[in-house]
């Protein structure tokens, strides 16, 4: 977490100690406690520093007319119910869409999977409700807030900063723990970074900002507020960053096969490696057999093939006697891993597990204590990785990847689980080398170009005009040939999919996009939702098998359907930007992208990446407006990923690119290099006047 301790010199006399254990508040018992703590929250201090991932501003009530000409934005409304229907689409899936008047209007809200919701809105009931408005049979709000006379909805231009919680913690839980702990333990927070380099930053002092983030009267307060908060993982990155210039890097225990080894684990994959796959491994075979650790970036377009290049280095540790984590950003990930290697690693003779978050508590206490008796040789996992239970025999390397969307602070915890680890990194994009220097510090940087033979084609059509009005039928002929279909719909509007219990995967569409302060718009999970709605109605679709997946769903669930998707049980896929990064489904070779025009380049390529897996060719649809024409055109001359990746800088600024803009549950490290390379360059310059002030950020050996 980013909070630390207060200075030695430490509360004001009178005031209580903001470092006491969290358990100090009311309502922190130790089952709760131990969630929290499996956040990085363990003192009532982390509490107070625990960044919002968003503000909603509630708006003022209007006409239901009003309301529905305001698709994309959050509105709240007050009618009556008409009628409401319960529809059972099978298992235990419902829709219930209860019509509400005001007189004015009408338009429906909608209901996944909660059957009660007919009952409980009756005709003749009165209600309140707030939600982004969608377009599904008329405008409509999917998944409302509703307000009742026992708990209204915040009083209007109330603002709500909303916090990532996750593992059983909800935001409101968080938000009442943080309100007392700034009540009891507020007056306590102590200042130690010096006024001038603040005032140098335009930020606030921290007992300032904590009470200003946590219940801001206005939002430039907040954005005020916000930049101290940010502030924190920057100075954690920068001293990581001069420890390691200063050769401070520790010591890694070698990992050296020799020549002959070498070309035996070369031989176990099941296929020839690429000539870079080949160079990059020769690269990764020196670094590990040096004590220096390693700190390799393999940077490689979707589908190049780092997984393969992976699983080299942990066959190589594994032979040495070293334990490997390979850690993904995803359940959805993480177990691609952990099944795509596993006939790999334990083929010959290595043992493997997968540590999630949705594992029983049994199967998980049990994979725990083989981990720390050196039972197990290659874990694959998410940030579960790094609870405090999850301990090493002998953890010799940590592979995280796509990394950018790791917290930093995540990042440093896993390579403290060993004392000294070598780390690979690995990313689809690609980070322009200065920037990289100035926020990851001297990695090694090896990039894997080109992609493994014997790959269908894909071609990509901004889809309009006829294109358009032929896509439904050339799609059912692909279902009928047994292919397979992503349809994605990103979100509407700016806000993050931030209500996910896991990384959501999902990245601002615009430059003003997830910024802290912005007032939150309808998720992507409704407008997804919608759509899934719709396509049931389309027999081609219905028959081939839907799946729905967003950022909203638990984790356990999302993977469930997803892995029908992946066994080919179903032939399409409605999802939110959760499908950016990793899923390999070879059988999938249809892309349909809405709202197109509401994602960069990099991100519409990263998407695009999922087909064109398999040997047959792919097709990918972009549906979207004219005012993008030049971004679709691109997308539809060129599947250079570092071209595209520079284009989008060109147009869009460099903070997409840059992994420290974080998402889903990650959210501690929100810095973005765009909006914060100020900071950050403040941040470096603090650091070369007072060296002094690098050991209290120092809390982690990890600089990637
Ligand atoms: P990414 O770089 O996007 O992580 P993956 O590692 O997931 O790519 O690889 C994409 C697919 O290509 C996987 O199904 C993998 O098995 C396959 N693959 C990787 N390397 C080779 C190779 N040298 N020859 C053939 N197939 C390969
Ligand atoms: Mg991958």
């Amino acid at each position: 977490m980013t909070g630390r301790s207060a200075s030695s010199d430490g509360a004001p006399a009178g005031s209580l100690d903001p470092t006491a254990p969290i358990t100090e508040l009311k309502g922190v018992g130790h089952a709760r406690a131990a969630r929290l703590k499996r956040m990085g929250l363990t003192t009532v201090q982390d509490l107070m520093m625990l960044q919002p991932t968003q503000l909603i501003v509630w708006p003022d009530k209007i006409s239901i007319q009003a309301a529905c000409r305001r698709k994309g934005e959050r509105v709240t409304v007050e009618g009556r119910v008409r009628r409401s229907v319960l529809q059972r689409i099978g298992g235990k899936r419902s829709i219930v869409r209860a019509t509400i008047s005001d007189g004015s209007g009408e338009m429906d809200l909608v209901f996944f999977n909660q059957p009660w919701m007919k009952e409980q809105l009756a005709s003749g009931t009165m209600v309140v409700a707030h939600g982004g408005v969608v377009e599904a049979r008329g405008a409509s709000i999917a998944s409302p807030r509703l307000g009742t006379e026992a708990s209204p909805l915040p009083e209007p231009g109330t603002l709500s900063p909303e916090y990532s919680g996750g593992d059983g913690v909800s935001s409101d839980a968080l938000k009442g723990w943080i309100d007392e702990a700034l009540e009891r333990f507020g007056d306590g927070l102590a200042e130690h970074l010096p006024q001038e380099f603040l005032e140098h930053c335009d930020a606030p002092s921290l007992e300032v900002a904590a009470p200003m983030i946590h219940r801001p009267e206005t939002v430039p307060d907040f954005e005020y507020a916000r930049r101290r908060f940010a502030l924190e993982p920057i100075l954690s990155l920068q001293a990581a960053v001069f420890a390691r210039r200063q050769g401070k890097g520790g010591r890694a225990r070698k990992a050296l096969v020799t020549a002959a080894q070498d070309k035996e684990i070369r031989g176990r994959y099941p296929f020839t490696l690429t000539d870079a796959q080949s160079r990059v491994i020769g690269e990764i075979r020196q670094d590990l057999g040096k004590t220096r650790p390693m700190r390799r970036l393999l940077q490689g377009d979707v589908g190049a093939g780092k997984t393969a290049v992976a699983a080299y280095a942990a066959m190589v540790v594994a032979e040495c006697g070293g334990q490997v984590a390979m850690m993904a950003p995803t359940e959805v990930l993480a177990s691609q891993h952990a099944y795509g290697l596993r006939d790999l690693l334990e083929g010959h003779g290595l043992r493997t597990a997968l540590i999630t978050g949705s594992l029983r508590t049994g199967e998980r206490r049990d994979i725990v204590a083989r981990l720390a008796a050196g039972e197990i040789d290659v874990v694959f996992g998410t940030h579960a990785l790094f609870s405090a239970d999850v301990k090493f025999k002998r953890l010799d390397l940590a592979v995280i990847d796509e990394q950018h969307r790791f917290g930093v602070s995540q990042r440093g915890s896993l390579a403290q689980k060993g004392s000294d680890v070598h780390v690979l990194l690995m990313t689809a994009t690609p980070i322009p080398r200065t920037l990289a220097l100035t926020v990851y510090g001297d990695l090694e940087v090896s990039v894997l170009d080109g992609a493994p033979p014997g790959r269908g084609e894909v071609t990509t059509r901004w889809a309009r005009g006829d294109d358009r009005r032929r896509m439904p039928r050339f799609l059912a002929e692909r279902l009928e040939a047994g292919e397979q279909i992503y349809w994605v719909v990103p979100r509407i509007g700016d806000a993050a999919e931030s209500t996910a219990t896991e990384s959501s995967a999902a990245k601002p569409a615009g430059k003003n996009a997830g910024k802290g302060g912005a007032p939150a718009a309808p998720s992507s999970a409704a407008s997804a939702e919608s759509r899934y709605e719709n396509l049931l109605g389309r027999t081609s679709f219905r028959q081939a098998g839907l799946e729905l997946v967003h950022g909203r769903l638990p984790s356990v669930e999302r993977n469930t359907r997803l892995d029908r998707f992946r066994r080919g049980d179903v032939g399409t896929i409605v999802a939110t930007t959760v499908v950016e990064v990793g899923v390999d489904v070879p059988n999938a070779t249809i892309m349909v992208i809405e709202d197109a025009h509401r994602l960069g380049l990099a991100q519409l390529h990263q998407l695009r990446g999922r087909i064109g897996r398999g040997k047959k060719d792919s097709y990918c649809f972009l549906l979207g407006d004219k005012k993008a024409e030049e971004r679709f055109r691109l997308m539809e001359k060129s599947r250079d990923g570092f071209l595209l990746a520079e284009e989008d800088l060109r147009q869009r600024g460099m903070g997409d690119l840059l992994g420290l803009r974080q998402s889903g549950e990650n959210q501690e490290g929100l810095v973005d290099p765009e909006r914060d390379l100020d900071l950050l360059l403040a941040s470096r310059d603090l650091f070369q006047r007072n060296p002094d002030l690098i050991r209290m950020y120092e809390s982690s050996d990890l600089d990637g």
